[in-house]
């Protein structure tokens, strides 16, 4: 496993930046100028409504000129210098930084700076003494006017010491106020500098969404801040961030311009984290070579820029390259060596980084219990730390290096692991992608009810019309009877028109938020409602399905992700066409589909299982040109279990159909594996077998149906 090294991960604001860019092109730069201020300003995009009223009303002449007139200080020249060393050499830094603190003024921008870096460097040294002592100057702040600038300081340094205690879900929690500080009040470095880490902190966490938010902002302000060093470090960072969210073009992009903007004024230190994060992207890419060669530039930039630290991270990334090479020997060697440095220098990501590639040396070297030990406690203290996104990426790899090392029950249990986690990962994420599309739904529903009431009062409308004209009718007794008759009528269609109309609309708004928009299949929402009708007493009868499509990842980086969503959209179709109208498909996740039937025949079951199979894999998804191969993993169970019928709910359901279809993906995928029967007479008992399921099925207390797809697919390993 690979680590990044700085703080940050993004998606491109290339229009953003290019916003901001052109915004500040107008006007004549110089070093922390108004002009530049201003225009940031203007070109911040969302104004997030926090308790500050100055982020809204333009900023004054006063307070823009102060801020101008405080950057120009020429200590923050001398500043830029000292946090350019601090990351090779902390103690040293913090020591100038301690010298220099007597020469800015109390309560200025410039000492919340100087404190800021300083907390930055007792946290990067683990000095809890020092990061308390500067924690109370910043809430000892003796001045108004620089208050809110010394507050966002302290939240940054208190999260570092959130993130280094263990406590990153914490640190994500503390600088969360951070969207309500501006430009003008704390000065670019600083919003910089917190963005960064909370986007580094975001990424750990698997908040991939935040993360990308906070590394685009800290982007624009280093554009507006102009230094190529410190774009090269925020492009490199933004490049990592592009790699965990596996958009791997645009990761190699940024990493490409970083490495450009770093040879403009390079450091060994600068060196280090761009060619770090340029190695795990060509890595990621098989581009072997380069990802040495990056990797040992990497190397060599830490061990110029003198730093145990920087040193430990590139050894452990080094020995990660060996891990992808098979070469298990060097992969021990090397993280062996990073670990003793990551104890010397107490850093804990780095730590459980070198515990990890350890633990996954050895099972390549065949000592694989020893190994798994090993994996399994570097994990649960990442777990501890609710760095998700690394145990979900540690389980993965565990799973692969197990299945290498043909410990198949092991590696399924693995992949099982990383399935539930990144399940987590992605609901996290999908919690808060949910929360905004509730919120959005919402603005829709309220819309809705506008357009609703407004329909309603032409109703009524059209009701007193009604009786307006039944009155008329009155009033015209005598009148043509045939006249009212038509009137009436008339009058009738119009609140019948308008009825239709609203119990259109209404299941319209009811369809859209039950469908995924690429495949059009039903999605989880739609399940949930389907499920309750099949579930009596919550107790699921009929089989399930889940198709989980082989290497789809691999479809994206290879053919693209347009190419990616076409073969979505063609197998939700092929999905389709071979079920019955009364089955339900639905999209189970990114590349996963779950199918509901009504039915609990086992031989039916097979036979659709061999069907899905082969309509899966045969013929091969066109794409433009390009003609890309796909195969999937199916897992499927009848429920009641058999032979006892056992009954379950769906949660559980889905998860004996995953653990199954997880098997037949460690036994080489392009399979389907279904569970026949399980010798249990409860849940419990299932939950127990299932734990094991391998070795349950190897000793006949669980009887699995193993279905192959059609064989021209080849399996390539990893
Ligand atoms: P495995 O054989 O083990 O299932 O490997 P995999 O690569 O299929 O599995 P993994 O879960 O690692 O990757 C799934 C990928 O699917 C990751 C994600 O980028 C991609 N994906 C998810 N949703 C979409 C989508 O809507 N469109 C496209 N093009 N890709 C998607
Ligand atoms: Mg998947
Ligand atoms: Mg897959």
């Amino acid at each position: 496993m690979s680590r990044g090294s700085v703080f940050t991960r993004a998606e491109s604001p290339a229009s953003a930046a290019a916003r901001a860019r052109s915004c500040l092109r107008a006007r004549s730069r110089w070093l922390w100028g108004v002009a530049s201020l201003l225009a940031l300003a203007a070109c911040q995009p969302q104004a997030p409504a926090q308790d500050d009223s100055s982020r809204s009303a333009p900023v004054s002449a006063r307070q823009a000129s102060s801020i101008d007139h405080e950057l120009q200080d020429p200590i923050w020249g001398e500043l830029e210098r000292v946090e350019r060393e601090g990351r090779s050499h902390p103690a040293a830094s913090e020591h100038v930084l301690h010298e220099m603190q007597p020469r800015t003024a109390p309560g200025s921008l410039a000492r919340v700076q100087l404190l800021a870096l300083r907390g930055y460097l007792s946290t990067e040294m683990r000095d809890a003494a020092l990061t308390a002592s500067i924690i109370k100057d910043l809430e000892e702040w003796p001045n108004e006017a620089r208050r809110r600038a010394a507050n966002l300081a302290l939240l940054y340094v208190r999260a570092r010491q959130q993130r280094f205690n263990d406590g990153l879900r914490q640190a994500e929690r503390t600088l969360a106020p951070l969207a309500g500080y501006t430009v003008q009040e704390t000065g670019p470095l600083l919003l910089l500098r917190c963005h960064d880490f909370l986007a580094y902190v975001q990424g750990d966490t698997g908040n991939v969404d935040g993360a990308i938010a906070n590394a685009t902002e800290a982007l624009k302000l280093a554009d507006a801040v102009g230094k190529p060093w410190r774009r090269a470090q925020t492009l490199s960072n933004l490049a990592f961030i592009y790699h965990q969210a596996q958009q791997l073009d645009q990761a190699r992009q940024h990493s490409e311009k970083s490495l450009a903007e770093a040879s403009l004024d390079p450091s060994p230190a600068l060196l280090y984290d761009v060619y770090t994060t340029r190695g795990i992207v060509l890595q990621t890419l098989g581009l072997v070579d380069g990802a040495q060669q990056a990797k040992q530039a990497a190397l060599d930039a830490a061990r110029q820029a003198g730093s145990d630290t920087l040193t430990a991270l590139a050894l452990g990334n080094f020995a990660d390259f060996h891990l992808n090479q098979g070469s298990y020997t060097q992969a021990l060697k090397f993280s062996e060596e990073a670990l003793s440095l990551a104890l010397a220098t107490q850093h804990v990501d780095y730590e459980l980084l070198s515990r990890h590639n350890r633990g996954i040396a050895k099972i390549g070297l065949r000592r694989v219990e020893e190994g798994k030990r090993e994996v399994l406690a570097a994990l649960a203290r990442d777990e501890q730390r609710g760095a998700d996104t690394t145990v979900a990426n540690a389980w993965m790899e565990l799973g692969m290096h197990l299945e290498r090392a043909g410990d198949l029950s092991a590696a399924a249990e693995a992949f099982h692991q990383h399935r539930r986690k990144i399940d987590k990962v992605l609901r996290d994420e999908t919690r808060k992608t949910l929360l905004e599309t509730q919120e959005s739904y919402e603005d829709e529903r309220r819309a809705k009810e506008i357009e609703l009431l407004n329909r309603d009062n032409s109703l009524k409308t059209e009701q007193l019309r009604a009786r307006d004209l039944q009155l008329r009718l009155w009033a015209a007794l005598g009148g043509c009877i045939v006249l009212s008759a038509v009137l009436l009528g008339l009058a009738y269609q119009r609140i019948r028109k308008t009825n239709r109309a609203l119990a259109h609309s209404n299941a319209a708004l009811k369809m859209a938020s039950e469908r995924d928009p690429l495949t059009g299949l039903a999605n989880r929402r739609h399940f949930q409602a389907a499920i309750k009708r099949l579930a009596d007493k919550g107790k699921l009868s009929g089989t399930v399905f889940l198709i989980d499509i082989d290497h789809f990842k691999r479809i994206n980086d290879q053919h693209g992700h347009a190419a990616g969503d076409t073969v979505l959209v063609e197998i939700a179709r092929r999905l389709q066409a071979t079920l019955r109208d009364d089955d339900l498909v639905v999209r189970w996740g990114g590349e996963e589909f779950l199918i509901l039937v009504n039915t609990r025949e086992v031989s039916y079951a097979s036979t659709l299982a061999q069907r899905l199979l082969d309509q899966i894999a045969t013929p091969a998804v066109r794409h433009g040109a390009q003609q890309i191969p796909v195969t999937a993993s199916i897992g499927f169970a009848s429920f009641p279990i058999a032979p006892l019928d056992v009954a379950v709910n769906w949660e559980r359901a889905i998860d004996l159909v995953d653990t199954v279809m997880y098997l037949a993906k460690a036994h080489g995928r392009n399979k389907a594996y279904g569970i026949e029967s399980m010798q249990a007479s409860d849940e419990d008992g299932l939950q127990e077998l299932a734990k094991g399921m391998e070795a349950a099925w190897q000793s006949g207390q669980v009887q699995l149906l193993t279905l192959n797809g059609p064989a021209r697919f080849e399996e390539s390993r990893l």
